[in-house]
């Protein structure tokens, strides 16, 4: 016990983990208020075909804070998810996301473009989220066969029965599912094969080393394979060279995200690409 308490006592005044813990209180403090004061912006990525037509997008959060400038998702998202933030946070972008959808609805331009948002599994896991998408789609009006939802493999396996439950019933509704950063996680294979999904994400980490990596380009090619095996669509993402994408196309997968088409931007420049692509 004493020396629990005196591994404590060193750890609370080691100068450099104090600093971290103001550094992540102050954030903390900040990202409470980042909502109301109208900090966060939707950026969106596209998702491109073969011929590099836009297919859909995926909704990226950005936080614009007064002094830090532009904080990446990579250090707010798990701060929010650790405070429960990310519960009203989430339903913010999937409202944005929403309203986007039936915004763009009779745009002869827009209309067919999908829109991904991402769930954390904190806010997949409550009891009632399924009613506050249902709730979400007629405040907005939004047309469900647009939006997918893009979960992960721990969530998923995290709570087997209760997934699978809300998945069908927010298929039910007509919204698509896609599993993110796929080979990543830890999943049973057997286990995924009954979800209700619709597409696979192949991480960017699988992605990065193409087609120089021999490891690498197994496993996107058994990705591939299994997907189209199951009768699901694949998206490929980080692809940053026109290497990458060959690879990905000679191998059957023909939906791509990356730098290689566009970074995620704002609203208007996502529509002006989206313009810009038609007239291919
Ligand atoms: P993710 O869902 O896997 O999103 C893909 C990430 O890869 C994005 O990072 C995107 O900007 C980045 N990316 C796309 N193409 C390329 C490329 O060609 N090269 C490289 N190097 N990176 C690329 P981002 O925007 O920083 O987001 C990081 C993560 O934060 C996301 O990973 C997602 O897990 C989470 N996130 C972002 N927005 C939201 C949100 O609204 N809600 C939740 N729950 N999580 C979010
Ligand atoms: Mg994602
Ligand atoms: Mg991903
Ligand atoms: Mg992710």
């Amino acid at each position: 016990k004493a020396k629990d308490e005196g591994r404590n006592v060193l750890r609370f005044f080691d100068p450099a983990m104090q600093t971290t813990l103001d550094e992540r209180i102050g954030l903390e403090r900040d990202l409470r208020l980042a909502l109301d004061l109208g900090q966060f912006t939707p950026f969106y990525q596209a998702q491109v075909d073969r011929e590099g037509r836009v297919l859909g997008a995926e909704v990226l959060l950005r936080w614009q804070h007064p002094e830090r400038g532009m904080v990446s998702p990579a250090e707010f998202i798990p701060l929010a998810e650790a405070t429960g933030l990310i519960l009203p946070i989430g339903q913010w972008v999937l409202e944005s996301a929403c309203r986007q959808i039936d915004h763009w609805s009779g745009n002869d331009r827009l209309q067919h473009v999908r829109l991904a948002v991402n769930v954390s599994a904190r806010e997949f896991r409550q009891p009632d989220f399924v009613d506050q998408v249902k709730h979400v789609l007629s405040e907005t009006g939004a047309d469900p066969a647009r939006l997918r939802l893009e979960l992960t493999e721990s969530m998923v396996l995290e709570d087997v029965g209760g997934t699978f439950e809300k998945m069908e019933a927010l298929k039910q509704l007509g919204i698509g599912f896609a599993l993110d950063d796929f080979g990543t996680g830890h999943s049973s294979l057997a286990y995924l094969t009954r979800l209700p999904l619709d597409t696979l994400k192949i991480d960017s980490s699988f992605v990065f080393n193409l087609p120089d990596s021999h490891n690498d380009a197994v496993v996107a090619q058994t990705i591939i394979s299994m997907a189209r095996s199951l009768g699901l669509n694949v998206i490929a993402e980080g692809v940053e060279t026109e290497a990458q994408r060959d690879f990905l196309a000679l191998n059957h997968c023909h939906v791509y995200q990356g730098y290689l088409f566009s970074r995620p931007v704002p609203l208007e420049d996502f529509e002006k690409f989206c313009a810009a692509s038609l007239e291919n």
